[in-house]
């Protein structure tokens, strides 16, 4: 871990980038790599090198919807039990949110893992937030193929690549080469970038999460573009092999298949959500509870809010004029305030402290 964040290496990587006399915009996915960045100040350091970071819709609780959020909280209103991660109950859909429907009396239980809803599930029927990419389905697929009693899931679980294909193709923003997320890809893989590499003819380089791995990984997508090549590598290789987890990847393939689905800030993204299987249909809530569920209207996210343009990598975080001033993480507008590994938290937390 220390030789990982050695600071002689890492000025040799920087000095070794800026031999190469490059400018660059990298797009990366991942609210891990966005804090490794922030927290070590690796983005000033790398703009010396004429390197840009910025961070897509890489957190998971971020890009949920305003309307997956309301659904969640018509469950909880109409009686259901709610297990979901900490900070899916502070995002806010309207002037509402889980915490407070359970202020009011709903049933909302933030859990660490699966198994705590499980654990639920064991005395009342549970209704389980699927939330996050392909590093979180695994469990919340082999849970329902245990198909336990008294449990279901609300699937808001959404695959990666289709968001860089739906990223890349908008071109909103101009980007060089992608930092493909390593805990994603200890899942997928590196084999779902190449299409992506070709179509787009960026280079995509999975990373590890130390400040060395960044480093590293900048280097590469750096040589390739000054080479005009656009391969997709691995700097991960510790983590992350070239097929990745196939047990996970059938897992998930036999409980999930892909849909179109919006994702916050974007327009519907083709086949990027987790929608499970008609054949486990007793364990998902949007069929449970059809009846609840059905005829929710989107509400429009929260007035004056930029999580969208934050999360489609069009303005930093300091650049909402809320940041800071009527947003902070104890008093946050919008999901990428909330949740810990999105882009204005993160910012927040290592530059305001
Ligand atoms: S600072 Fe707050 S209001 Fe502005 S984009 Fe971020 S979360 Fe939304």
């Amino acid at each position: 871990m220390l030789e990982l964040r050695n600071r002689k290496v890492a000025e040799r990587i920087v000095n070794q980038i800026k031999a190469l006399h490059i400018n660059l915009k990298i797009m990366h996915v991942c609210g891990t790599h966005q804090d490794t960045i922030v927290r070590y100040g690796l983005d000033h350091l790398l703009k010396t090198c004429g390197v840009e970071v910025i961070q897509g819709p890489g957190c998971p609780v971020c890009v949920t919807t305003p309307l997956e959020i309301q659904q969640a909280i018509a469950l909880a209103e109409n009686g259901v039990t709610i297990a979901t991660f900490g900070d899916m109950v502070r995002v806010p859909a309207g002037d509402t949110s889980l915490e407070k429907v359970r202020a009011e009396g709903g049933d909302v239980r933030i859990v660490y893992s699966i198994d705590d809803a499980r654990a639920i599930a064991e005395t009342k029927e549970v209704v389980f937030l699927g939330v996050g990419f392909e590093t979180t389905a695994p469990s919340t697929a082999v849970t329902v193929l245990d198909e336990p009693d008294n449990f279901s899931v609300l699937s808001f679980h959404r695959y990666i690549p289709p968001a860089l294909d739906a990223l890349l193709e908008m071109g909103e923003i101009k980007i060089d080469a992608i930092l493909c997320p390593g805990h994603v890809s200890t899942i997928i893989g590196a084999l779902p970038y190449v299409p992506l590499a070709e179509k787009y003819g960026i280079p995509h380089v999975i990373a590890g999460f130390e400040p060395l791995d960044v480093l590293m990984a900048v280097y590469m997508m750096a040589k390739q573009v000054q080479e005009g090549r656009h391969e997709v590598e691995n700097e991960y290789v510790r983590c992350v092999n070239t097929e990745g987890n196939v047990k996970a990847q059938k897992v998930i393939g036999e409980v999930f298949e892909p849909a179109d689905a919006s994702w916050r800030g974007f327009p519907p993204i083709p086949q990027s959500k987790m929608a499970m299987r008609k054949k486990y249909a007793a364990y998902d809530a949007a069929e449970i509870y059809e009846d609840v569920l059905e005829g929710i209207e989107e509400l429009p996210e929260p007035k004056g809010c930029r999580c969208g343009d934050v999360l489609r990598g069009v303005i930093y975080p300091q650049q909402c004029p809320l940041f800071g001033r009527v947003c902070t993480p104890s008093n946050p507008v919008g999901p990428c305030m909330v949740s810990i590994e999105g882009a204005c938290n993160i910012e927040y937390r290592y530059k305001n402290d």
